[in-house]
């Protein structure tokens, strides 16, 4: 039986982006399966709930068979596992972002070497956009239209 390509993108999506958009759908056809997935434990502390979070990655990719939602606690790797999961995905803005993606990255491999991450670039155009810069314009009373999915906006 041939194995499904299962990846796993996991994230905050506080809230989710244009840019996460992106490249969750440029990754669709690389992939059978594309598990969005909420990190419960991340040291962040968030803007919205994650049922808030939840429910709108599930608005906007209801149309699509091949994306899940889901959230999960503990290692990414083993979140993985559990799930026949053989990568992660992850986005890259800048340089920055590569030193820390990097760096999950080869721990990620030490901790379980049979799990691959893939790393896409942002596409042009997408590369400014970022969760923080969203939820700081909203801090102060500015439009975040053009940044998120229209899905989005309803809960903020
Ligand atoms: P985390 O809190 O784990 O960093 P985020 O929700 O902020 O989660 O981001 C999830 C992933 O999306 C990360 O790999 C991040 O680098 C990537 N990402 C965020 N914004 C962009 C963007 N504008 N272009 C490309 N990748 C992005």
């Amino acid at each position: 039986m041939i194995q499904k390509r299962i990846a796993v993108f996991p994230g905050s999506f506080d809230p989710i982006t244009n840019a996460h958009v992106d490249i969750i759908l440029r990754a669709v056809s690389l992939f059978d399966e594309i598990h969005i997935t909420l990190a419960l434990n991340s040291s962040k502390t968030p803007l919205l709930s994650i049922e808030t979070r939840q429910t709108m990655l599930e608005e906007i990719f209801k149309g699509n068979r091949s994306i899940r939602v889901a959230s999960y606690t503990g290692l990414t790797v083993n979140y993985c596992k559990e799930i026949g999961a053989s990568y992660i995905l992850r986005g890259l803005r800048n340089a920055a972002d590569f030193d820390f993606e990097n760096a999950i990255a080869q721990n990620n491999r030490q901790l379980e070497p049979t799990i691959e991450t893939i790393l896409l670039p942002a596409s042009p155009g997408f590369g400014h956009i970022s969760s923080t810069i969203v939820r700081d314009i909203l801090k102060h009373q500015g439009s975040i239209k053009h940044l998120v999915p229209k899905e989005v906006l309803n809960y903020m």
